[in-house]
């Protein structure tokens, strides 16, 4: 090769480098932004043009099953393929390891269009790497342009959307853009960014709900529930802020403010001569999925001594469902501390009998869904006789959620449910007016068949050394 050739080849290489992506030979994104901006600035005002966007669902899996250069032929394939069926002027770019674009001309309401923009994704579905049956699940959504999104980075992001949420449906056929999807993702931002401040500031307050034995009406404990008075907003329930903080690392934040707040009121509580026999507090999926999670509920209780076993950490079933050994492994972690443990919501996600046995649970708490009207539903009666037996069998206390009324609780009395929460009995309120008994105890009626409530919180014994 002489000299010139030289220069000439080494510069087409790096032209190539600067643009195209290596592997696959599609745009990467910068030259892509470029192009699509470009592209978008030449368009006619009756022109429409669609980006497509694809994500390789599971690529991670595929290395894992046939490393770099499985994935690198699999990635080839694909995209030849999504060369090879749009149209020249199209435009095709690797955004991302997972991801492939297409920008071409297209519009959102022509049904041609659509199934153009669909055959396009399903070509790449059957595309199999030789020797193997594998090919990656594939998540497409699309947006347009101007209909859409009125920029080129708006309507990169509103088609990533829109494949979000195509993988989240599991979705086979490419998902549109819909206003709603941008609108949700902002206001979940927002509402990330106000809990941050709304932590630092004091905005989260904790909540007490009585639970209580049903056959005696006497109190057997509390759930400590998180509470977020905006400035602005007003009262936002935690339905929609913990799964906002769930997706953050605020859910640390928030579980160690509740186990925190909770062991001071139960210290300041029994100052008063108020001895709660247990507090309960809630702990999401996420915070159990911890690493530390264990060691941080032990640093707490060190802080702030209260007997660890009155302390009892609610969680859902979710976790036992996703990862049974991470779950089991956590649970005797938090076990050697002392502290007790309940599964919330019990009945919404079966777990069995056999899985149940293998984990150190103290508490089943049924969920409200099956004591909402359950003196009316036989079937529902079957099923907490059920959950009711499996608890004593593997000797837990058994609490149902959401009593409202009397009704309700003749049922489970029937059906010897030991323990109870919920509006019939009280409220979830403020540490005063728990610690005043002034909510709480109204609902404890001697009608109910409970004691009066004055003997319901015993103060705690004090003994005097002569
Ligand atoms: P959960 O842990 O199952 O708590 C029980 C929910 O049922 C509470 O709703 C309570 O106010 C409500 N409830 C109690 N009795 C009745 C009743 O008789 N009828 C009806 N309809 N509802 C009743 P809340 O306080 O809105 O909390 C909702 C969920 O948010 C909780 O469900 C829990 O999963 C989550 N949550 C609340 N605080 C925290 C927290 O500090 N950390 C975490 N991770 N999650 C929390
Ligand atoms: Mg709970
Ligand atoms: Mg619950």
């Amino acid at each position: 090769m002489d000299r010139e050739m030289k220069q000439e080849f080494n510069q087409q290489i790096v032209s190539f480098g600067k643009s195209c992506d290596q592997q696959t030979g599609l745009l990467h994104q910068l030259e892509f932004q470029d192009r699509l901006a470009a592209l978008l600035r030449a368009l006619s005002p009756n022109q429409e043009v669609a980006l497509i966007w694809i994500d390789l669902v599971n690529l991670r899996r595929e290395f894992s099953l046939w490393g770099w250069s499985g994935v690198e032929a699999l990635v080839r394939g694909l995209a030849a393929t999504l060369r090879s069926v749009v149209s020249p002027d199209a435009l095709v770019g690797r955004v991302g390891d997972e991801t492939f674009v297409v920008a071409m001309q297209a519009s959102r309401n022509n049904q041609n269009s659509r199934k153009s923009i669909q055959s396009l994704v399903d070509a790449l579905v059957p595309s199999r790497r030789i020797g193997t049956e594998n090919s990656p699940e594939i998540a497409a959504g699309v947006a347009f342009f101007p209909l859409d999104a009125e920029t080129p980075d708006d309507l990169a992001r509103f088609a990533s959307l829109a494949a979000t949420r195509a993988r989240y449906l599991k979705s086979k056929t490419v998902v549109g853009f819909e206003a709603e999807m941008n609108r949700l993702i902002m206001r979940d931002h927002l509402m990330e960014v106000e809990m941050r401040n709304g932590l630092d500031q004091g905005q989260f307050s904790l909540f007490y709900q009585a639970k209580v034995n049903l056959k005696t009406g006497q109190l057997l404990g509390a759930e400590a529930l998180a509470r977020w008075t905006h400035p602005e907003w007003g009262a936002v329930p935690p339905n929609e802020f913990i799964p906002v903080a769930e997706r953050s690392d605020l859910i640390h934040r928030i579980f160690d403010f509740g186990l925190r707040t909770a062991l001071t009121q139960v210290r300041r509580w029994r100052e008063m001569g108020l001895h709660l026999p247990v507090i309960a507090v809630n702990a999401s999926a996420a915070n159990v999925r911890e690493e530390d999670f264990a060691q941080s509920v032990k640093n707490i209780l060190e802080e702030i001594p209260v007997g660890s076993t009155q302390v009892e950490l609610e969680m859902t079933e979710s976790l036992a469902f996703e990862d049974e050994e991470l779950f089991a492994g956590r649970m005797r972690q938090l076990k050697a501390l002392g502290v007790r443990i309940a599964i919330d919501d019990f009945g919404t996600r079966y777990t069995g009998f056999d899985l149940l046995k293998r984990l150190p649970v103290d508490t089943m708490k049924i969920d409200k869904c099956f004591i909402r009207g359950i003196e009316r539903s036989p079937e529902m009666q079957s099923l907490c006789r059920t959950i009711i037996a499996m608890g004593d069998q593997l000797r837990m206390r058994t609490v149902a959620e959401g009593i409202e009324t009397v009704g309700e609780l003749d049922v489970l009395r029937g059906l010897s449910c030991e323990a109870g929460q919920g509006y019939l009995f009280g409220r979830p309120v403020a540490a005063e007016a728990f610690a005043g008994f002034a909510d709480v105890p109204a609902a404890m009626r001697p009608e109910l068949g409970f004691l009066a409530p004055q003997q319901l919180i015993k103060p705690e014994p004090v003994y005097r050394i002569a």
